[in-house]
């Protein structure tokens, strides 16, 4: 079928021909230095780079010019991010789906794991725990289940996570990580108040898409492909994507992530909100040498580099997939989204699993508490934030991006970083953490470059320490 970044029809704007000459030009012309040099130029300017331009870089084995991606990568971050992280947590519903994914134990078919599907009762437990940690921001995850995991179940448990304020707890934001549906349901999930809807591709090759997804609903990859245009369509206009690196070849699906993000762009006016980049991982029934596209670190971090450069104004996420070291070096080329102190099993946060039990998506290699990664954010120069401002202004989608391509929003980002950091040294900090956290506040509030906002980021802050919350730009 032909390239159409427009079409309605997911193998048109996810075109497999225009994929494969794209990888074609890019291994013809990694050789090609002064294309390289040409390619690095435009995308120092921070306006994004198309498609093939982007795979063209990734392909380059040539030392400077992987040097130079990794700078100009470093600036963007900086430009536009500036040090601050912000962080979220996961919350598992459920593990019952009825899919049959191949690379994850709660496939259907898998009689191992421990199927658990949280009460609203446990619901509040863990949310309540999330909060006592010092989480304002989480991403529900549930498999696909019509009957034991219905919409309404999300819309309800949606509804209590809200309600819970457990001392001076509150969770800001509900990113929703459910399988694809209708524009109806996602209307639903509109009014409910969600954050970014979030749904991973998993792989855009759609030969290896259909063996991946045996069986289920989700094994109809059109279906799924064109979830983000009904999620749109629905005006849930902040869409979290991703692919699952190591289950096809990874230059195809960065090509096809790049496509689906420019039709996005191509159709609705607004991309995607965030990009996620986890990598297979260990988990039951589940051994990441069965997958042979595993991807090394140092492509990995290329790809993170590449990915900030081609769309400079869109989040990126990084799970406790990756281990801590992983972590510090992606947060310096391109993440500016991590997890801290997540449990990937459901109920996890409230009771730790039995050894036998096993309802844990896959492996964590990042253990750290919250508390430790923070204190962690810190010490490497980092200011770790709570913030979820812009979603409780209504900038979402094309506003959001339109202040962040004016450079404007690192005038109320920075502000809204160091108070919600202050509520969180005041509410849940060690002392240590607390002394380091204040003195790095007090550094940056003098690096606001507006007299104005300062004055008024002074005062917020000398309020929240008096116990007030919940200030924002
Ligand atoms: Fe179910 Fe999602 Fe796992 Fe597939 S990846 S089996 S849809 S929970
Ligand atoms: Fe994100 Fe908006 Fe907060 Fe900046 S102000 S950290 S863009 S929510």
């Amino acid at each position: 079928m032909s390239y159409n970044s427009t079409s309605r029809v997911a193998e048109e704007f996810i075109s497999d021909s225009e994929i494969r000459k794209t990888l074609a030009y890019a291994e013809e012309n990694k050789n090609d230095l002064e294309l390289m040099r040409k390619i690095l130029e435009k995308g120092k300017k921070a306006e994004g780079l198309d498609f093939k331009e982007a795979m063209t870089l990734l392909e380059c084995e040539d030392p400077q010019i992987i040097e130079g991606i990794f700078t100009i990568a470093k600036g963007i971050k900086e430009k536009f991010y500036g040090n601050r992280i912000v962080m979220f947590a996961p919350l598992y519903l459920s593990n019952y789906c009825v899919n049959g994914c191949v690379y994850c134990p709660y496939h259907g078919q898998n009689t191992n794991i421990t199927r658990k599907k949280l009460t609203q009762e446990e619901i509040r437990q863990e949310v309540i725990a999330l909060q006592d940690m010092g989480h304002k921001r989480l991403a529900l995850e549930a498999g696909e289940d019509p009957k034991m995991n219905p919409l309404e179940y999300i819309l309800e448990s949606i509804e209590t996570i809200y309600s819970i304020k457990h001392k001076n707890g509150q969770i800001r934001r509900v990113n929703v990580n459910i399988a694809a549906t209708t524009v109806e349901d996602y209307r639903k999930l509109k009014e409910a108040g969600i954050g970014t809807y979030i749904l991973f591709q998993e792989t855009y090759n759609k030969e290896s898409y259909e063996k991946l997804h045996p069986t289920g609903p989700k094994s109809d990859y059109a279906y799924h492909t064109e979830a983000m245009d009904r999620a749109m369509e629905a005006g849930l206009d902040d869409v979290g994507c991703g692919v699952l690196y190591g289950l096809e070849n990874y230059k195809y699906d960065f090509v096809g992530m790049l496509m689906h993000a420019k039709h996005l762009e191509d159709t609705f006016g607004v991309g995607p909100h965030t990009i996620s980049v986890p990598r297979i991982r260990p988990a039951d029934d589940i051994d990441p040498e069965e997958f042979d596209n595993g991807v090394p670190d140092d492509v990995f971090k290329r790809i993170i580099a590449v990915l900030r450069i081609a769309v400079p104004y869109t989040g990126m996420i990084m799970s406790t997939r990756e281990s801590m070291e992983m972590r510090r070096q992606a947060l310096e080329i391109g993440i500016t989204q991590i997890s801290g102190g997540s449990k990937t099993s459901v109920g996890g946060y409230v009771e730790e699993e039995a050894p036998e039990d096993n309802s844990a998506q896959f492996d964590v290699s990042d253990n750290r508490t919250l508390g430790e990664v923070v204190d962690w954010l810190i010490d490497i120069g980092y200011v770790p934030s709570f913030c979820t401002a812009c979603y409780r202004e209504g900038r979402t989608g094309d506003r959001f991006m339109s202040l962040l391509k004016s450079g404007q929003i690192a005038n109320i980002c920075q502000p809204n970083a160091l108070m919600t950091l202050t509520e969180y040294l005041e509410d849940y900090a060690s002392d240590e953490t607390k002394e380091k956290g204040e003195k790095l506040i007090a550094e940056r509030i003098a690096t606001i470059p507006s007299e104005k906002v300062k004055k008024i980021t002074e005062d917020y802050v000398a309020n929240i320490k008096d116990g007030n919350r919940d200030f924002r730009f």
